[in-house]
């Protein structure tokens, strides 16, 4: 049964929202939508792998420090917690930071929804089912993950976030919605965040050939970034009752293997690209595709734009943003963003 209506929405009007990594790429689209939906927003973010520049005007506060910091916060209504490295080159880059903001950022914020009242919706991620023996990936299934790999600290970390998140549940009874967001692309991402979308456009307009890891049969399901903020917005807006803390995947159920990806940016280019074979990174996941029953079944929710329409909105955003794809722009001394290879190849 949908307990969803529209008219849900509307309960973000004025109230006052934390939104954390709101100034990463899916973290600013919820911004946006929030904003326009009336509410007043403030974004936490330590700037590590997102920009001011996705922030827009009508952001209320720029909060720029660690999530997992103990320095006190103003109250809020709602807490959309998204701060973390999230491609597989950003969050391999300090492993141990990306471990220790997945799980005492979300501790942090768990705090807070406890010591506020405040609804906190917890961003999860597919890759808490690993390289899945169950294919398409249930909420159900428990999954099959390496703790001791590149990924691990990623994965098991956002296992982790999930753990505590429910314990608090249980012990506080604390308002908790999680979210478990397959691979997702659009305007606004990163063009070296090493993804495989952001690197086939980037490496597509630039003139570069499209660096296919293994032989590019390994799949993915590809969500276009407004279908993921709606998903997101509507778990968020529903009232609280029994088992709402149970995670929701999200994304797109349309299953496409990388050269088929390839293939897509090509007919997007309206030219032929060059393609080049690299090292499979170690532990990356064979097949992964969301059985989106439960999104459906509770928040009347599915996938309203298809990969070809996507892929193209993304290469009109990365057209107009020459500078970006230029260089890598983050500063730091981590190793190049955008190659996993420096790292471990299997
Ligand atoms: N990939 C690729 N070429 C690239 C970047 C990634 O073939 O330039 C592959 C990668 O090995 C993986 C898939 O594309 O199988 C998705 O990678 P991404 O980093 O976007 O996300 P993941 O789902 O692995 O977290």
């Amino acid at each position: 049964m949908t307990l969803f209506d529209n008219s849900q929405l509307a309960g973000y009007s004025g109230k006052k929202v934390l939104v954390t990594g709101g100034a990463g790429f899916v973290g600013s689209h919820l911004v946006d939508r929030l904003l326009a939906l009336g509410a007043t927003v403030d974004v936490l973010d330590d700037l590590s792998t997102g920009t001011a520049k996705n922030l827009p005007a009508g952001v209320n506060r720029l909060i720029e420090r660690d999530v997992a910091s103990p320095e006190p916060l103003s109250d809020y209504a709602f807490l959309f917690h998204l701060a973390c490295p999230a491609s597989p080159p950003r969050y391999q880059a300090d492993p141990v930071a990306t471990f220790r903001t997945a799980v005492f950022g979300t501790v942090r914020m768990l705090d807070e929804a406890k010591r506020t009242g405040a609804r906190l919706l917890i961003a999860s991620t597919s890759e808490v089912y690993g390289d899945p023996l169950e294919h398409p990936q249930k909420e159900s299934y428990w999954g099959h993950v390496n703790p001791v790999g590149i990924r691990s600290c990623y994965d098991e970390g956002k296992r982790a976030a999930e753990t505590v998140a429910t314990d608090y549940r249980r012990m506080y009874g604390i308002d908790l919605r999680i979210v478990r967001i397959f691979n997702t692309y659009g305007p606004r991402m990163d063009p070296f965040d090493g993804r495989v979308v952001s690197n086939f456009v980037r490496q597509a307009l630039v003139g570069e050939p499209l660096t296919l890891y293994g032989d590019g049969s390994q799949s993915r399901s590809f969500c276009y970034v407004s279908d993921l903020v709606e998903g997101i917005l509507r778990l968020g807006a529903l009232p609280d009752g029994p088992g709402r803390e149970f995670p929701v995947n999200l994304g797109n159920p349309d299953e496409f293997t990388i050269s088929e990806l390839a293939s897509v940016v090509e007919e997007v280019m309206k030219k032929p690209l060059e393609r080049v074979l690299r090292p499979l990174p170690s532990d990356d996941p064979r097949r992964r595709r969301p059985d989106i029953s439960r999104a459906r079944d509770l928040l009347g929710w599915k996938p309203a734009i298809p990969l070809r329409e996507g892929v193209a909105l993304t290469v009109d955003d990365f057209k107009g943003r020459p500078g970006d794809l230029a260089s890598d722009s983050l500063p730091g001394s981590a190793p190049r963003r955008g190659d996993p290879h420096r790292w471990e190849v299997r």
